[in-house]
Formats: structure tokens, C-alpha cells, sequence
């Protein structure tokens, strides 16, 4: 009996030294919360604006120094610049990750600090440099943009995103299950399962970040070329890694040091001869 009530003290102390671990985690106040009544987004025409935006993660470090632009609803726009540069900060600002320290971003002329997380994060379709997945099927994997999709949603998302020809060579196809965080398939795949989701999702504005980065040249063309295609009427904001295919993109903007360098049309900045024509 006293052997039995060691492993029962122990057992009662364990429990309880989880559950403060669990409340304490649960009363951590959230960095980003809703504005009180704040109204859901209206997405109408999908224009963002960037206005004079000054961001750091950490208060003595500024990574990004009055980032200014805008993107014409409708058309797609490509950030580049070296490592560091401050380009997926500006995409975490967009989705609200993190407040902005001076300026602001809008959506359609409402800043994104106004309006509910929740629906400004239903306009927006990422396609992230790592793609999560769970550890569950094929399908319910690219399901997760859009729950209540049907089957065939999901298929035509996965041929758009050219990863139904691998996951029908699968012996379970759809039914495979992806391993945890998809270990069991190759960086190029998920990437593939990530863009489908993009598509299922059909949201406004789609953010793509690096988001081709793990495929080869060829088929990194052929998906750009089919995201440029089916997200025609979208608008679309992309960093690129790779400057082979920038040709793609209406507009490209050039950052570099948390700043704005650059921006016009690949041509233009050729060109012009400044810090993109040296990067290429
Ligand atoms: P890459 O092309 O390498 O992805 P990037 O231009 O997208 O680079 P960011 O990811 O925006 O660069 O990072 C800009 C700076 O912010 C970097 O110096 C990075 O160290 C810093 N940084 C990024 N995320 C965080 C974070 N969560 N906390 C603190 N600092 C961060």
C-alpha cells in the first residue's frame, strides 16, 4: 500500500505541476488583439497600401525604415532584395502577425489594426516559405484552406497546383498520409500541397512567400506561370528568391536594408541600371 500511495502522491504532483505550466500558458496575453467592436474587413477591390511603415521584432533593432507602397488591386507585384532584407516582415505585417511601431498597412482603405484578425486573415490566401502539414491524408491536408470544399474542389485546386499527377502515382493517393509536419514527402511537394491550398482557399489577395523556392527552374516556371494565370483577377504579392522568374510579375519592388530601393517593371529596372540590374 505505501508503494501505491508513492506512485499516487507522485502522479497528483505531476498533474499539477502540468496544469500550472497550462494556465500559465493560457493567460499569456496575446500580443495582437482585436480593436473592442472592431468591424470585420470589406474586401472590395483588394488594394493594399503600405504607409510609411517602421517595424522592429525587438525595440533596439529597426528592421524595417518607412517601407511606403501600394498594389493596384488586380495585379501582381514581386518583392526582392537580399537576405535580411526585410521582405517576409512586410508580408507578416500584412497578415497582422505583429503591430507595425509608426505608419500603417491597409486593406481597401482600412488599416489592418482596425479591423477583426479573423476576417482579415479569411482575405488572404499565404502560401508560406514552410509549408505545416498534419499528419493526416493528402486531402485533408489541402481541405484545411477551405473545410467545407468538396472532393472535386479539391482535386481541381490539386491539378491547378500541379500535384495531382504525384499524388495519383501514390499507392493511396489522396488517402496517403503526409508523416509528421509531411516528412514523408519531398520539399518540392509540400510546397505543391501548399499552393493548392492557396487555390482552394480563392481568397482576394494571395501571398506567396518563396513560395516556389523547393521545385526546380522548370517546374518553378510552369506553377508561376499557372498561379500568375489563375490568380489573374487577385491581387497578388510575391518574394521571390529566384530573379528567373520575375518576367511573370507586373511590378517588382527592390528592398534592400529594411528600405524601398527600387520599383517599376522588370524592364524598366534593367534599364535604369541601379541595385536590381546588379543583383542580376
Ligand atoms: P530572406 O530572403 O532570407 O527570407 P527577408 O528579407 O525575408 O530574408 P526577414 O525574414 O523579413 O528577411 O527578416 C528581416 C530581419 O528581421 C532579419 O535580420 C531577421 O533576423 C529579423 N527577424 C525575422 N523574424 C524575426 C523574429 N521573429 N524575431 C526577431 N527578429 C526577426
Amino acid at each position: 500500500p505505501l508503494d501505491m500511495l508513492g506512485m499516487v502522491y507522485r502522479t497528483i504532483r505531476q498533474g499539477l505541476v502540468d496544469m500550472d505550466a497550462m494556465f500559465a500558458l493560457v493567460d499569456t496575453p496575446a500580443e495582437v488583439v482585436d480593436a473592442p467592436g472592431a468591424p470585420a474587413l470589406a474586401v472590395r477591390a483588394g488594394h493594399v497600401r503600405f504607409e510609411d511603415v517602421h517595424f522592429g521584432y525587438e525595440a533596439e533593432r529597426p528592421i524595417l525604415r518607412g517601407v511606403d507602397f501600394e498594389v493596384k488591386p488586380g495585379t501582381t507585384t514581386a518583392v526582392v532584395g537580399p537576405s535580411g532584407a526585410g521582405k517576409s516582415t512586410c508580408i507578416n505585417l500584412l497578415q497582422r502577425l505583429y503591430d507595425v511601431d509608426k505608419g500603417q498597412v491597409l486593406i481597401d482603405g482600412q488599416p489592418v489594426t482596425s479591423v477583426t484578425q479573423d476576417s482579415l486573415r479569411a482575405a488572404l490566401a499565404v502560401v508560406p516559405q514552410e509549408i505545416v502539414l498534419f499528419h493526416r491524408t493528402i486531402m485533408e491536408n489541402i481541405r484545411f484552406a477551405r473545410p467545407e470544399a468538396s472532393d472535386d474542389d479539391v482535386f481541381a485546386a490539386a491539378r491547378a497546383a500541379h500535384c495531382h499527377g504525384f499524388v495519383s502515382r501514390l499507392p493511396q493517393g489522396y488517402d496517403t498520409i503526409v508523416g509528421e509536419r509531411g516528412t514523408r514527402l519531398s520539399g518540392g511537394q509540400r510546397q505543391r500541397i501548399g499552393i493548392a491550398r492557396a487555390f482552394l482557399k480563392d481568397a482576394p489577395i494571395i501571398i506567396l512567400d518563396e513560395a516556389t523556392s523547393a521545385l526546380d527552374t522548370e517546374s518553378e516556371m510552369e506553377i508561376q506561370r499557372a498561379l500568375v494565370e489563375q490568380m489573374r483577377d487577385r491581387t497578388v504579392i510575391a518574394v521571390a528568391h529566384r530573379l528567373s522568374t520575375l518576367s511573370v510579375f507586373d511590378r517588382i519592388i527592390v528592398m534592400k536594408g529594411g528600405r524601398i530601393v527600387e520599383d517599376g517593371t522588370m524592364r524598366e529596372l534593367m534599364r535604369r541600371g541601379g541595385p536590381f540590374a546588379a543583383m542580376w
